[in-house]
């Protein structure tokens, strides 16, 4: 794994998802073996009446869910720029979860553990992003998002000059 890797996270387009909610699905089937959307590292959220979209973790820098566990259980691993859980550490206290902006991180209730996103490294491509029947969802980075929503207000722009 290459040392310099961006930071990278899975990021949605809200104009392409329909809430299907098949990335929770084939989520907690590949990590979990079984269906069980409380343990998808991947969320369906509705932010306003008109807007859906999934929400996985962004791996922030000076992650608050890192600096908001009181066990050290948590880490961002410096080769691949994707949390780490100390599992013997963690009590499923969850404050971590109360830390998170982004709902990213699940309690397992089985094991009083946390869950989160880890790009499923060990695959070619996140499961998630393999099987969205909308391919609304890609491996990406925040300049790589936020150049897209750049490009997207310039076509408006330009649409609404002409
Ligand atoms: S779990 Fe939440 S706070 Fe922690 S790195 Fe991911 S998005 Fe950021
Ligand atoms: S649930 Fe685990 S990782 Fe989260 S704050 Fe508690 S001990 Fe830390």
């Amino acid at each position: 794994m290459d040392s310099d890797m961006e930071r990278r996270y899975i990021h949605c387009d809200a104009d392409k998802c329909t809430g299907c909610r098949i990335c929770e699905l084939v989520c907690s089937a590949s990590k979990e073996g079984r269906f069980h959307q409380e343990l998808s590292r991947i969320r369906v959220a509705q932010p306003t009446p008109t807007i859906v979209t999934s929400i996985a973790c962004r791996f922030c820098e000076n992650a608050p869910c890192i600096a908001g566990c009181p066990k050290d259980a948590l880490s961002m691993s410096g080769e691949t720029n994707t949390l780490k859980l100390d599992k013997a550490r963690c009590t499923g206290c969850g404050w971590c979860i109360e830390a998170c902006d982004f709902g990213a991180i699940m309690l397992d209730r089985s094991t009083k553990s946390v869950v989160m996103c880890d790009l499923c490294l060990s695959l070619p491509e996140p499961r998630c992003v393999e099987i969205c029947p909308k391919k609304a969802l890609s491996l990406s980075t925040s300049e790589a998002v936020a150049q897209k929503a750049r490009d997207r207000v310039a076509t408006t722009s330009k649409k609404c000059i002409v």
